[in-house]
């Protein structure tokens, strides 16, 4: 079994660097014939493969891989946090005589173009984890925008009247439509 250690390899393998890199260590093994498999020990990630890949192979693997178990950690570092929770109760108290049932509202990793969405019939949102670098009223107003789809499921003048009951909707709205996370189209108001 060949073990090596790949440490600050942003150049070789592409990856962009943060504080918290995780340092590689891929480890290669006759035995397994196709299977890739990744583990985490503490701020290393453990790949196992097969022999015989090639090095780009082996490279998009890792990505991979390191993507997944990066996705993993941001969900479960934002989701430690009770914001979402806490602000759609307060809203739905506010704006909704808190009638909306919420079951449950979390960040995750894989809508990057999408800002949230929202599924009614089992009262459960999810919001895309770039919100929670944004400012709080853009987030908010997101929040708004998905729990009033538990009441309104589409984009009808009444679910705009209720979610412009928020008062930064607008400036969150014209926020979003500039990182592109948010479609440029007035007419969705009701105006033209
Ligand atoms: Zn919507």
């Amino acid at each position: 079994m060949a073990t090596y250690t790949i440490r600050n390899c942003s150049g070789f393998l592409g990856f962009k660097m943060t504080a918290n890199e995780l340092s590689i260590q891929v480890i290669r093994s006759k035995r397994r014939k196709k299977t890739v498999q990744a583990k985490l020990d503490g701020n290393k990630l453990l790949v196992y493969m097969p022999v015989g890949l090639s090095e780009k192979e082996e490279s998009e693997l890792i990505q991979k891989m390191k993507t997944k178990v990066e996705n993993k950690r941001t969900r479960k570092a934002l989701n430690g946090d009770d914001y979402l929770e806490k602000r759609a109760n307060e809203f739905n108290k506010k704006y909704f005589d808190g009638k909306l049932v919420i079951n449950s509202i979390k960040y995750v990793t894989n809508q990057n173009t999408r800002r949230g969405s929202c599924t009614p019939a089992r009262g459960s949102i999810r919001i895309s984890h770039e919100l929670a670098e944004m400012p709080k009223w853009v987030l908010d107003y997101v929040i708004m925008h998905e729990i009033a789809h538990l009441e309104h499921p589409d984009h009808s003048r009444k679910f705009w009247n209720k979610v412009n009951e928020y008062k930064y909707t607008e400036r969150a709205r014209g926020f979003l439509i500039c990182k592109e996370m948010e479609k440029n189209d007035i007419s969705e108001n009701g105006e033209q």
